[in-house]
């Protein structure tokens, strides 16, 4: 079956301003094996990616904002592998986080078993210790580890900003649906890297109603 489609409006904002001390940056597995030649789970779009995140790395270091990374772990039998190529074997080349986005001291490498990078990780400890509750999610991919991780993060009442510029899939299709389910279904903002700007933040807190403390 092949069927022509248009993916609904969803908003892309053209300014996000984000907190820096009350924000995480999370890059999602940005590792060999999704991002360059020769990987096993090669995500062709993903290297294309690597600039709007490392600006976005820029941006979070010179604002003292926290800086988190999933790297999906697998071993020998994981059920993953029943799903998708053999990838991300613990201690491989293709485990590791690409050099161009080495992890900087003080940055959070979370290793992860599933899609969320909630899951079975001190994830959500770590942010609520750190007064966290918006987060930027980016990396790859994007309708699987960037979207379970940022829906799970949406859950949980956290903000979810979103940089369109910053994620890749295997598929458009699978992009686009995924940014529509985050912009539709929990109210992420949808956004490009450079339109990211750290500041005193104005809306109104989505849990109580009222405004949030200007800062
Ligand atoms: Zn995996």
């Amino acid at each position: 079956m092949n069927r022509l489609i248009e993916v609904p409006e969803y908003e892309v904002h053209t300014e996000v301003r984000v907190d820096p001390s009350r924000t995480a940056l999370v890059v999602i597995d940005m590792q060999n094996d999704f991002v360059h030649q020769g990987g096993g789970l090669l995500v062709p779009d993903a290297e294309a990616t690597i600039p709007a995140i490392k600006s976005l790395l820029g941006l979070a270091r010179a604002h003292g904002m926290r800086v988190v990374y999933s790297q999906d772990t697998h071993g020998g039998g994981d059920p993953e592998w029943r799903i998708w190529p053999e990838h991300a074997r613990e201690g491989s080349w293709g485990w590791e986080i690409v050099d161009e986005l080495a992890p900087a001291q003080g940055d959070v490498v979370l290793r992860k078993l599933r899609y969320d990078a909630f899951y079975g990780t001190p994830l959500d400890h770590l942010l609520r210790l750190w007064g966290v509750d918006t987060l930027v999610v980016c990396g790859t991919v994007a309708n699987i580890c960037v979207h379970y991780t940022a829906a799970s993060a949406a859950l949980r009442w956290y903000e979810v900003v979103v940089p369109r510029d910053a994620i890749s899939a295997l598929d458009p299709f699978d992009l686009e649906s995924s940014l529509r389910q985050t912009a539709f279904l929990f109210a992420g903002r949808i956004t490009t890297a450079a339109a990211l700007i750290c500041g005193p933040r104005r809306e109104v807190s989505r849990l109580t109603g009222k405004p949030e403390l200007l800062r």
